[in-house]
């Protein structure tokens, strides 16, 4: 199989002009990621095409918990706890070093949120629609238990608390692995073209106009199915095909701020009640907590959603409610995240209370769309998409039927966690001569998974006398030849994450791992110039709310 590398990428545009698809794909978040898997996996030839990089929208912003969705039990939706439920852990086989099971607190408060009966009988429901496994179901605890649980917890106003099951993940790398599994299925996938209008045959939607952003060049790209996966875009792109009548999106921001463990040093993930009446997640990883969400109405430009001043205290202030020792302030913030949830409007519904489950649309002149949703069931709307665009244009073609419950994610090649761990304490052991922590070996095995040898391969081949460059010059050896990744933001943001968890690390490194990127890619300094400062206003942006 070719490297999905950008060596690779004037061949893969070449095939895009040359060739006619069964179906394009418009966006490469998880939504686009997982139809284009499903489909190519099925036989038919597909494309994909993102303006951006993988996962540069909501997929790389979300709370990065493959969850059975408890609130939405309190929204009475069992279907959709049903089928989120069973597929986090279809997910979690798929790639076990990626999706992990987490024990989640929810502390029960003696004036918010719901009373002690109702939330065991609501997580005995949610246990079974999610079909959660018995030694994980949900166990109810007295105060006193609830507070050794968490002992920075408000103690006056505890009532007592449960534990149950959920899973945690990094969405952007979940993306970039569903990416690579369906370009390892035959799928053409692009990123940094952007979808400026659709061509029309017959009065049928026959394929798009695209501009390849790193070029300027424009082309056509043929194909008998456009599906968009464009999520917060959707309506724009149905703007552009004139068929946004009928429902509409209705986006809501949802940020999430990134704090220093020890200013924070919750013992585990906590979904703990607001003000409000909303709940947020305070979730530790590694050296860092991070808290959210937020969920406001949103209006401003979709290309660039930033957390606001007010965002930032709303979320400090509802910490130190709930955990009164702490004292957070805002300046405490190292790093933070904005997304947009593109959901479906509903007339008279609050942000809160819209519905999260998924729509398609489809357009008289046969553009499929699909919005709403979550990042866990996105197997599940791909099958729902993939089977009616069969139904509407394949019906006399011999097709598999959908089996992507059993292709394993790149790098997920494990039996089971226990092989997991298995295999991450022998790269321990092996990496003890190079002085890697078994936090760092942690962290190569929870984000790639069996491709750690691969970055350990490039490490050995190396020399730099700091281990951590070392190892970071090897992260972004493997990811711009394997990962499609085309800047350093790609890179520092939704590869490794060290843009939001270790930012630090990404401010003392920039300026050596941008010079290493130019060595590997041969960019020229203009280009490579432009990339530091654009990374920089990043890194200035996630620190401070204005
Ligand atoms: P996106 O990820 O936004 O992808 C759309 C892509 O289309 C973008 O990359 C964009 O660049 C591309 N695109 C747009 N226009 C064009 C064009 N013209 N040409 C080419 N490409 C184009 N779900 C969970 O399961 N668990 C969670 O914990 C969770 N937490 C969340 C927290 C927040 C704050 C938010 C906002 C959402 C959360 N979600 C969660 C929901 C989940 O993140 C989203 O449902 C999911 O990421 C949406 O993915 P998508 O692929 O549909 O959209």
């Amino acid at each position: 199989m070719p490297d999905f590398s950008i060596k690779e990428r004037p061949v893969i545009l070449e095939r895009l002009k040359t060739s006619s698809y069964d179906l394009l794909v418009i966006g490469g978040g998880i939504t686009g990621a997982g139809i284009a898997l499903d489909a190519a996996s099925r036989g038919l030839k597909t494309a994909l095409i993102e303006k951006n990089d993988f996962a540069f929208g909501t997929s790389s912003r979300s709370t990065k918990l493959i969850h059975g969705g408890l609130r939405y039990l309190k929204q009475l939706e069992f279907g959709l706890v049903r089928e989120v439920g069973s597929e986090r852990a279809i997910v979690h086989r798929l790639a076990p070093h990626l999706v992990i099971p987490e024990r989640m607190l929810l502390p029960l408060s003696e004036k918010k949120g719901l009373g002690y009966w109702l939330t065991s009988i609501g997580l005995m429901i949610y246990d079974y629609l999610a079909g959660v496994r018995p030694e994980d179901q949900r166990r109810m605890l007295t105060k006193p238990q609830t507070l050794r649980f968490e002992p920075l917890l408000r103690r006056d106003d505890i009532k007592g608390g449960a534990i149950y099951a959920e899973y945690r993940t990094d969405d952007a790398r979940l993306t970039i692995e569903i990416i690579k599994t369906a370009f390892g299925h035959g799928a053409d996938i692009v990123s940094y073209v952007k979808v400026q209008d659709f061509i029309y045959g017959s009065g049928k939607v026959q394929g798009v106009l695209v501009e390849d952003l790193l070029t300027g060049m424009s082309f056509p790209v043929r194909a008998k199915v456009v599906v968009s996966a464009a999520g917060p875009w959707v309506d724009e792109l149905r703007e552009v095909n004139k068929s946004k009548t009928g429902k509409r999106l209705h986006l809501t921001k949802g940020v999430h701020i990134v704090v220093p463990r020890e200013k924070l040093p919750v013992q585990q993930s906590i979904y703990f009640d607001v003000d409000d009446g909303r709940m947020i997640f305070a979730i530790p990883r590694g050296r860092i907590t991070y808290v959210g969400t937020t969920d406001t109405n949103y209006a401003g430009p979709i290309d660039n959603v930033t957390a606001s001043a007010e965002d930032a205290t709303y979320l400090v202030r509802a910490v130190n409610a709930t955990f009164p020792k702490v004292n957070l302030k805002v300046n405490d913030i190292e790093s933070s995240w904005a997304g947009l949830r593109p959901l479906i409007h509903e007339e008279g519904k609050s942000a809160s209370q819209l519905s999260r489950k998924d729509e398609i649309f489809e357009s008289v002149t046969g553009l499929i769309s699909i919005a709403g949703g979550k990042l866990t069931g996105y197997r599940k709307m791909a099958e729902r998409v993939v089977n009616l665009v069969i139904k509407r244009n394949f019906q006399d073609r011999q097709l598999d039927k959908c089996h992507t419950q059993r292709i394993k994610l790149t790098g997920g090649d494990f039996h089971s966690k226990k092989d997991v761990r298995k295999y991450m304490l022998t790269r321990v052991k092996a990496l003890k001569i190079y002085n890697l922590s078994d936090i760092t070996v942690n962290y190569l095995v929870s984000n790639y998974g069996h491709q750690t040898d691969r970055i350990i391969e490039y490490f050995r081949q190396l020399e730099d006398p700091d281990t951590e460059l070392r190892l970071l010059k090897a992260e972004l050896a493997f990811t711009v030849e394997h990962e499609m990744v085309v800047t350093l933001m790609d890179f520092f943001v939704r590869r490794t994450g060290l843009a939001y968890f270790h930012i630090n690390k990404v401010i003392q490194h920039k300026d050596s791992v941008n010079s290493f990127m130019q060595k590997l890619t041969g960019m020229d300094d203009q280009t490579s110039n432009r990339q530091l400062r654009d990374l920089e206003q990043f890194i200035n942006q996630v620190k401070s709310f204005k």
